[in-house]
């Protein structure tokens, strides 16, 4: 039985989870959580009887308990209740799929507790990988990648020498604003940014498709995943999101993961690694399929991809205020106070301001998080 817990369950990530769980009596959840929606959390836990459920808002927590009074299932909330079910002694691996930099913590207390860790949480990668990675080394776990490029690229490497990667060629959709000039994108609304062409997601993750943040994201993201150098990765655009990546070797073979976009792909690959098993679903046709196509990134007009770049080659805690100033802005453009492209301003103008520190520990990464988002707040 692979026993699991799944931070952020009632998301799009964390529901595609349970979808895989459901489907695989040898998965059982044992932990679930939420940030405050505890209607679904509550049919999740009637559904799947898990030991612990963590809810970070008290009050919905306190609510949460009374509703299920008739279950065996206890409820913990806030960061203390986020590392109680990362850490829940009963379970082997912790899907990361909650949002933001809010998952660095339960993430170290996982891997310090034993635990492999299903990755889907990037931003935790993003800011912490150099603190990440050295304890995942330290503690003997797994990080297995559920970002579908990522894993697209770790499917490659099966059985493949590691030393014989020459190059990371990472897919993107392009996003819904594909082609657009700068002027057109500076009248888009949040409807248009919420509407991916090919990808259901989260609403933050969708707007970062959007800005091309989220590929810049993954860039870095793939840095620590598969120790490789800003410029051993290459960002193609692959408008119908079915070549998910690939890899490129030292004699110039190159390995593509191809498939229709299904998360499910990718989750059930990380909990059931190293096997593969049956998953239904919508296979690709290549008969009905008239054309692949390929695009270099617009670098120009979506900057999210070049400051990304920037904050990678710069380093130490760059990258934390790239993040930072991304899910700050991305927040405020969702309550509609700034306009798309100045999700861009915010993110180049809070990274000018940085004295980078080469080697932030936790708390110097969390103290920037929080003093660019003050920043954030009192200029924009
Ligand atoms: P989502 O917004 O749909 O879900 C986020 C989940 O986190 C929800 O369950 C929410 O309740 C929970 N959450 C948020 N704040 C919380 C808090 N403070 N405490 C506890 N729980 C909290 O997001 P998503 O699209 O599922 O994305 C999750 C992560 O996976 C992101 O890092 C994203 O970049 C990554 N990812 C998502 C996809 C996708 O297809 N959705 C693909 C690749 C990577
Ligand atoms: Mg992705």
């Amino acid at each position: 039985m692979k026993k699991i817990a799944i931070l952020g369950s009632t998301g799009s990530i964390g529901t595609q989870t349970l979808e895989v769980v459901r489907e695989n009596q040898d998965m059982q959840v044992l932990g679930l959580s939420a940030g405050r929606n505890i209607d679904r959390l509550e049919a999740q836990i009637r559904e799947f009887r898990p030991k612990l459920a963590a809810v970070w808002d008290m009050q919905a927590a306190k609510e949460l308990s009374i509703k299920i009074q008739d279950t065996n299932t206890q409820v913990v909330s806030g960061m203390e209740g986020l590392l109680a079910l990362a850490a829940m002694p009963e379970t082997e691996v912790l899907v990361t799929a909650i949002v933001g930099m809010i998952g660095i913590k339960p993430t170290i207390a996982a891997i310090r507790a034993g635990k492999d860790i299903a990755l889907a949480n990037k931003e935790t990668l993003v800011t912490a990988g150099h603190l990440i990675m050295p304890l995942a080394k330290e503690y003997h776990i797994q990080i297995l990648p559920v970002d579908s490029e990522h894993s697209a690229i770790f499917q490659c490497l099966q059985g493949e020498c590691r030393e014989t990667l020459s190059r990371i060629l990472l897919t993107a959709s392009g996003g819904p604003f594909r082609g657009y000039t700068q002027r057109e994108l500076a009248h888009v609304t949040v409807e248009d940014a919420l509407r991916h062409p090919n990808w259901s997601m989260g609403q933050k993750i969708t707007v970062d498709s959007a800005t091309l943040v989220n590929k810049g994201l993954e860039v870095m993201e793939a840095k620590w995943l598969f120790d490789v150098e800003p410029k051993q990765i290459t960002v193609v655009i692959q408008p119908q999101s079915i070549i998910h990546s690939m890899i490129e070797f030292i004699d110039g073979g190159i390995l593509a993961q191809m498939g229709t976009p299904d998360m499910k792909l990718p989750i059930q690959y990380a909990l059931s690694y190293p096997h593969r098993r049956s998953l239904p679903g919508k296979r690709l046709d290549f008969s009905q399929l008239t054309s692949l196509t390929f695009q270099a990134p617009d670098m120009e007009t979506f900057q999210g991809l070049p400051l990304a770049i920037d904050a990678l080659k710069t380093g130490g805690s760059m990258p934390t205020v790239f993040n930072a100033a991304n899910e700050k802005a991305v927040a405020k453009f969702l309550h509609r106070e700034i306009r798309f492209l100045d999700i861009y301003d915010i993110i180049a103008e809070a990274m000018a301001r940085h004295q980078k520190i080469p080697s932030p520990e936790l708390s110097e990464i969390l103290a920037i998080e929080e003093e660019t988002g003050q920043w954030i707040e009192s200029r924009w």
